[in-house]
């Protein structure tokens, strides 16, 4: 393709890419293929020679897009939005133009500056105090692909901090002894991601209890890390929610800070989706205590109208103070005399990718008020949609609705939350996931869409609450005696619909009844079967540490077990 061909197809790209946008609400949310379909349609091997550009356009809407979830679709409303906007489409294009590999200042200088300036932007626009700022010394932030990797990387510079310290008390102990004594906690409701870390750095891994408002508590942690050092383990790491993936609660941030800075243990806070509502005024509170943090996260390609992959970490400069200044965890210490940094060293891969650049596109764009508007019209939606769900009885709310998030249930057992969630992502007209929260199963309501609307929050409760009548309905059925399973049975032998409920005549066999009849016969799809299980989502790893089990002291160096890091 040359560059004539190019501005061509560049253009019907663009024409392809707003068509899409601008009719994706007449597509329906959820895809109805099953595991291995697009063999099916594409062949086994590449061509030999290369397609012509509008057979490979053709094959897109014919084989791809049946198997696209939507989710920048009005009725997708699962997991957390991802981000998404044109000028961050635009800003991506030129960095993929750009194509440059920054791996160093001199890969491309603007490439690493670009970065460090809007994460030092992005970072005074949310109340960041000058630790976090590269401006100001030898904290600052670094851009990395996800949230999961900002995790890792600060429970390995966590882990090698104290590892550093442990081996310089204790010079003669085995590397592999230390490490086993470390411990590092979060909340029951962390994402697995943090799990996952704790597994991938060797190091055990304590999910503490939460309160009744889902939030890991100051002396909760504190007891724990009491605990534990009298069985001889070594705390060193915390890793915080603020916004946890269930229900968007938050854990106690200025609690925590207090135990972790008085007991040396390094303060990590995962806010991937709530931490983008930070540049409003008003959420800030969450942060308080930030001055005992050690890094945080976020991700402005869930809430900022940035394109993935975008996940910001801050690191404060105070991560590197111990009693030498000789640790530096993550090479913090890497920043040139006259302030250049070489981020290469602040994460895991090598080469870095331009992702600065759709950032600063879109903070150019939108500025400070266009991005805290767009975070106060998913909040106002989603408190519009806790108006309708308290105003009907037979729902409840779980945790409270503070950002774009509302957990809600069907009074009753979880079974029935369950099946009404299946019921509506089978029928394809809304798309959202579950959660369990303290063994309670609720749907996940999230704001998705940039210019999600009323009548979208009012056509998703038009949906959720027929399809509840129809589901309730049913069950009374049952209750009252009427053999669901052996009508299920009679309509699968015979598929005529009036002939499943022979004793009622056809009027009171309505239109929603009858779709719940054929849904039953429908093939349980995997990807509903998925969608359906809370664990799908937030799957549970392999716990390192069984805290059900009874626990030991787990080893013998009183040299080791008496030991306390130096602040
Ligand atoms: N942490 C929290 C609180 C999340 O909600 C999520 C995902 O939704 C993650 C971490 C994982 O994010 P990522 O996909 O960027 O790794």
């Amino acid at each position: 393709m040359d560059s004539g061909e190019f501005r061509r197809r560049g253009k019907e790209m663009v024409d392809f890419i707003a068509n899409y946008m601008d009719t994706i609400s007449g597509r329906r949310v959820t895809p109805e293929v099953e595991p291995g379909y697009l063999r099916n349609l594409l062949p086994g091997r590449p061509p030999l020679k290369g397609d012509k550009f509008e057979d490979i356009m053709n094959d897109v809407e014919k084989a791809i897009m049946p198997g696209i979830t939507h989710w920048q679709h009005p009725n997708f409303h699962a997991y957390f939005p991802a981000g998404n906007s044109f000028p961050s489409i635009l800003g991506d294009m030129m960095s993929n133009a750009i194509g440059c590999v920054g791996f160093s200042w001199a890969a491309s200088p603007a490439c690493t500056e670009l970065e460090t300036l809007v994460l030092d932007w992005i970072g005074k626009s949310i109340g960041l105090p000058k630790q976090f700022l590269h401006e100001e010394g030898k904290g600052g932030g670094v851009i990395q692909g996800s949230a999961s990797e900002c995790v890792l990387v600060m429970l390995l510079a966590a882990r090698h901090k104290a590892m550093t310290q442990l081996k310089k008390q204790l010079p003669y102990m085995e590397d592999g002894v230390l490490l086993s004594k470390l411990v590092a906690y979060s909340s029951k409701l962390a994402h697995s991601c943090v799990e996952k870390a704790g597994m991938l750095g060797f190091v055990k891994m304590r999910q503490l209890d939460v309160d009744e408002q889902y939030s890991l508590r100051g002396h909760v942690l504190e007891r724990a890390i009491e605990e534990d050092r009298r069985l001889g383990l070594i705390p060193f790491f915390v890793c915080s929610t603020i916004g946890t993936t269930a229900c968007c609660s938050f854990d106690n941030v200025a609690e925590l800070g207090e135990v972790c800075s008085r007991e040396n243990v390094w303060l990590h806070v995962d806010a991937a989706y709530a931490g983008n509502a930070l540049i409003c005024p008003e959420f800030r509170f969450l942060m308080s205590g930030i001055q005992n943090v050690t890094s945080i996260n976020f991700n402005p390609n869930k809430w900022l109208l940035v394109n993935f992959d975008c996940s910001l970490l801050w690191i404060s400069d105070n991560s590197l103070l111990t009693s030498s200044m000789t640790v530096d965890p993550l090479y913090l210490q890497h920043k040139h005399d006259d302030k250049t940094v070489d981020l290469r060293h602040w994460g895991i891969p090598l080469s870095r990718r331009f992702r600065a650049l759709k950032l600063w596109f879109v903070l150019r764009t939108y500025g400070i008020d266009g991005l805290q508007a767009q975070i106060h019209l998913h909040v106002k939606l989603a408190k519009l949609f806790e108006t309708f769900v308290k105003n009907d009885a037979r729902f409840e709310i779980l945790g409270k609705v503070v950002m774009g998030l509302v957990c809600f249930r069907l009074k009753g057992p979880n079974s029935l939350t369950a099946k009404l969630l299946h019921m509506i992502n089978e029928s394809g007209k809304l798309h959202m996931v579950p959660a369990l929260l303290n063994e309670v199963y609720v749907i996940r309501f999230a704001i998705c869409a940039q210019n999600a609307k009323e009548e979208d929050i009012e056509f998703a409760w038009k949906v959720i609450s027929t399809e509840a009548s129809a589901l309730l309905m049913e069950r009374e059925y049952i209750e009252n005696g009427i053999n669901i399973e052996k009508l299920e049975s009679v309509e699968q032998k015979n598929p005529d619909i009036d002939d499943v409920f022979p004793d009622f005549d056809d009027e009171f066999i309505f239109d929603q009844q009858k779709s719940n009849l054929h849904r039953a016969r429908l093939r349980r799809s995997l990807f509903m079967r998925m969608v359906s299980d809370p664990k799908c989502y937030n799957p549970k790893v392999l716990k390192a540490l069984c805290i059900d089990k009874k626990r030991t002291k787990s080893f013998s160096s009183d040299e080791v077990l008496d030991f306390n890091f130096e602040k």
